[in-house]
């Protein structure tokens, strides 16, 4: 038989943390001891009010398809979510209701770049970024920040890697993997080079909620000169604990959104709909979220103290998300063979840094929302592996 693969899957490769994370469930079920930390999942429940939503939604007999954009009372939540929380002027025909944030963000992709145009993305970053990118047929630009510069974003560089090809740039704030929060002359760089470059801005804002030590978040598409060049995505997986129910969404001007509507209407349709109705009580729990931050607030101190005492070890603090993203100087290891002789000697699965692009050589990233007893694990069996 011949090779039938596409070569844009050929490109895309599969999911780094992923694949990782159904190796450490494999290790498990084979009795293995590994602790895992590959993951990006919260590991709290969906709150009550949530998972009561659904269930009343469902005795609704709200089991039908939704306009494909979203229904109308989500639609009307979501914008009012934005206006309150993030001073972005939305409407209800700008906002895209997808099955998980990552469809919404491999939609603008594919709606918006093609052979020939170049993406920006800033690194380390999010690995679908790169994927998407690649399958869309365009060409991947990473522009490499640096931990011992905080991961800040400079004007010059940014202007180091734009081209005449340059069509788009795509933003993590707070960053996945590296912690990064985006201050206010970051934004204010940002907001200019892409209006000097006449560029489409994706801001994936999916850890907006997971933020430490008195940080602002702040929303590119709350700047009035470039809004209608700003493709935001956000979803509830992460702020409210709700990864397997999928929903996640697109706001951008309804210009934008009457593309990437287009893809929806040709693949997935809608999100399923009483997970759409249960949503919007999701957007409600405040307080939920709130408990949940200063969990992963006290999870981030133990695991960053705990690696930081170890010789060898750089762990900045993270100011959002929940990932430690730290570089280990041991015996001049790549940050794959680090993250192997991890696996294979203290049976601790962790992402190497390279998965995230340029920038994460010699670095780890480990997921925080983990047990304390976990965390604590981890940093005596790094500590007796390094030290
Ligand atoms: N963006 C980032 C940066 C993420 O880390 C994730 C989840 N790992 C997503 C988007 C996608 O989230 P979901 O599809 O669950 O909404």
């Amino acid at each position: 038989m011949r090779d039938f693969e596409a070569k844009r899957m050929k490109l895309a490769g599969g999911s780094p943390t992923v694949t990782l994370n159904a190796k450490g469930i494999k290790m498990k079920e084979e009795g293995i001891d590994v602790l895992s930390f590959a993951a990006g999942e919260p590991d709290f429940d969906t709150p009550e009010a949530v998972k009561a939503a659904a269930i009343e939604a469902i005795r609704q007999n709200d089991t039908h398809y939704t306009s494909a954009a979203g229904t109308i009372a989500l639609r009307r939540r979501i914008v009012r979510k934005l206006r309150e929380e993030n001073g972005i002027e939305a409407t209800e025909d700008g906002i895209i209701v997808t099955p998980g944030a990552k469809l919404a963000l491999y939609a603008a992709m594919l709606c918006f770049l093609e052979e020939g145009d170049e993406c920006m993305v800033l690194t380390p970053a999010y690995p679908s970024y790169r994927s998407g990118i690649l399958m869309a047929g365009a060409t991947y630009v990473p522009v490499p920040l640096s931990l011992d510069e905080g991961f800040v974003v400079t004007r010059a560089k940014l202007e180091a890697k734009v081209t005449a090809r340059t069509k788009m740039l795509i933003v993590c704030n707070p960053c996945n993997p590296t912690g990064h929060v985006l201050g206010e002359q970051e934004i204010r760089d940002i907001a200019d080079f892409a209006a000097a470059h006449d560029l489409l801005l994706i801001s994936d804002e999916i850890y907006e909620k997971l933020i430490y030590d008195g940080r602002k978040h702040r929303s590119l598409a709350a700047i009035p000169e470039i809004r209608d060049r700003v493709i935001t995505l956000n979803g509830l997986s992460k702020s409210a604990a709700m990864t397997g129910w999928r929903i996640g969404y697109s706001a951008s001007s309804p210009a934008l959104a009457k593309v990437m509507l287009k893809m929806q209407q040709n693949t997935v349709n809608c999100a399923a709909a009483f997970t759409q109705t249960a949503s919007i009580t999701a957007f409600d729990c405040a307080e939920e979220a709130e408990q949940m931050r200063l969990s992963y607030l006290e999870r981030r101190d133990l695991i960053c103290d705990g690696l930081n005492a170890i010789p060898g070890i750089t762990c900045p603090r993270a100011e959002g998300a929940f990932y430690a993203f730290f570089r280990v100087d041991y015996k001049g290891m790549s940050s794959e063979e680090l993250a192997d002789y991890m696996l294979e000697k203290s049976g601790i699965l962790a992402v190497p840094g390279t998965a995230f692009g340029e920038g994460g050589e010699k670095c780890i990233r480990l997921s925080f929302a983990a047990s304390k007893y976990a965390l604590e694990e981890a940093v005596w069996r790094l500590r007796e592996l390094f030290a």
